[in-house]
């Protein structure tokens, strides 16, 4: 549904268009491979020139160009392996700066007014968690401002500035925040995210064939399928999304798009039929962790996982197995980033909480399905442990939550596993047509 703009009744408004009816707000959110090189960068100004000239106020905002932001967190890293994050944030929000002033330039070669802005310049307040930032605030003055002139602000995603000034980056995918915080920030009737996939699948549909487009999908779904793996989205920006009620739309930036394309993230009330499973995903960035012979004693779970999320190490996963001679085995998972420091921590605990050998694994997969309409029907868990036991694919730890099942597996099953769950959950799309 579309909002009238309250300035299109007024002859003297500065916001000039020929179709006075159909304004509507729309932040437009380009993602790394849709702005990969020029003859991209060209085609998203083609995207953002159709909405204005429908008459829309426009606000677009960039990621880096495909493979940059890696390569810059590659630089950081080979010179320390320990960086100041501050200048870390300072080196890999520079692919951002570049994009959108390139797709200002190529905005205004056709004819449609555009300026670039950088984070601070909106400003985009952060806290000083540099390198996985969170948004404090956003003045959406300056962006308004631009759109009352007719102008397309293009917006560096991914960045914003801390209290002290510094340059400070939302964590990686954070262009997708970014994009949600100002379409908020401005009141925006849609938030549309364009990517190299033409909306959210049943799975990711570069691994599964038959992954199905949804029309729609609900927050809640969205928001565990993007924490369990599933990147069309970051997490944060679903969250923030759900929370200050911005409409996303998820779309491809390479085909031809209309007000029915992509996938529309909806409230569960909406009114769709609630699949028993909405998604399957799966994340590859887990490291496995194993305590032997933990004295199995009140205060022993907490003094480890307490000295783990002290250091702010968050543990997804975890099992405890029974060890020897009143003792227990603990196996649980962190992102493969956060696994160094996990073990030093639990190095620095060992005199005082007394256990034995630690070792990790690197081969294994998380894999998690995803539905609301787990809350009301049984045996999602069954039909996930049959169909890896009929595949000989051993779990080694299983999560729940009221909406999601995730099993831990070794990783060389990921294809398999995934490709065998859709199809056991009924999500294989119908063969088309030849
Ligand atoms: P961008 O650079 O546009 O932000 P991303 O690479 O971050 O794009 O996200 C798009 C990618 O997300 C797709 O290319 C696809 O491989 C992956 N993906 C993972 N799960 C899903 C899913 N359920 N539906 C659609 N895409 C998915
Ligand atoms: N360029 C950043 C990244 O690669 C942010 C983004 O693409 O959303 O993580
Ligand atoms: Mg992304």
């Amino acid at each position: 549904m579309s909002t009238l703009d309250p300035s299109q009744g007024d002859p003297s408004s500065p916001l000039k268009n020929n179709h006075p009816h159909k304004s509507r707000t729309i932040v437009m959110k380009f993602g790394g491979t849709s702005v990969g090189d020029l003859e991209r960068i060209r085609n998203v100004a083609q995207k953002i020139k159709i909405e204005h000239d429908q008459g829309n106020r426009v606000a677009v905002v960039v990621s880096a160009m495909a493979g940059v932001t890696n390569q810059m967190v590659k630089y950081c890293f080979d010179l320390d392996t320990m960086p100041a994050m501050e200048e870390y944030d300072a080196v890999v929000a520079s692919g951002e700066q570049v994009t959108s002033g390139l797709v200002a330039i190529a905005l205004n070669k056709i004819g449609v007014p555009a300026r670039s802005f950088q984070g601070w310049q909106v400003p985009l307040i952060t806290d000083d968690a540099h390198g996985k930032a969170g948004i404090e605030t956003v003045d959406g003055t300056a962006i308004k401002a631009c759109l009352d002139q007719d102008i397309v602000p293009v917006i560096a995603g991914f960045q914003g500035v801390d209290r002290s000034g510094r340059i400070a980056t939302l964590g990686r995918g954070g262009s997708d925040t970014s994009a949600v915080a100002f379409a908020a920030a401005i009141k925006a009737d849609q938030c549309d995210i364009y990517t190299d996939v033409d909306g959210v699948y049943t799975t990711d549909p570069r691994i599964v064939t038959k992954a199905k487009k949804l029309d729609t999908i609900t927050y809640e779904e969205m928001l565990e399928l993007a924490s369990v793996g599933a990147k069309v989205l970051q997490t944060r920006s679903v969250a923030l999304a759900m929370r200050e009620k911005v409409r996303v739309r998820v779309l491809s930036s390479f085909d031809k798009t209309d007000d029915s394309s992509g996938t529309i993230v909806v409230d569960e009330n909406e009114g769709m039929e609630k699949e028993l499973v909405a998604g399957i995903a799966y994340s590859l960035d887990e490291s496995k962790i194993s305590i032997r012979n933990v004295p199995d004693k009140p205060g022993v779970a907490a003094a480890i996982f307490g000295s783990l999320s002290g250091a702010g190490i968050n543990v997804d996963m975890i099992v405890q197995s029974i060890g020897i001679d009143q003792s227990t085995n603990m196996t649980f998972t962190v992102s493969k980033g956060e696994e160094h420091r996990a073990c030093q921590i639990l190095d620095e605990h060992r005199k005082e909480i007394h256990f034995g050998e630690v070792s990790t694994s690197h081969d294994v997969v998380k894999i998690s399905v995803v539905g609301v309409g787990m809350r009301s029907n049984t045996g999602v868990a069954a039909t996930m442990f049959r169909t890896l036991a009929e595949r000989g694919i051993n779990v080694q730890v299983i999560s729940t939550s009221e909406i999601k099942i995730s099993v831990l597996i070794n990783a060389e099953y990921t294809e398999l596993a995934m490709r065998a769950l859709h199809a056991a959950y009924g999500l294989d799309a119908e063969k088309e047509d030849c």
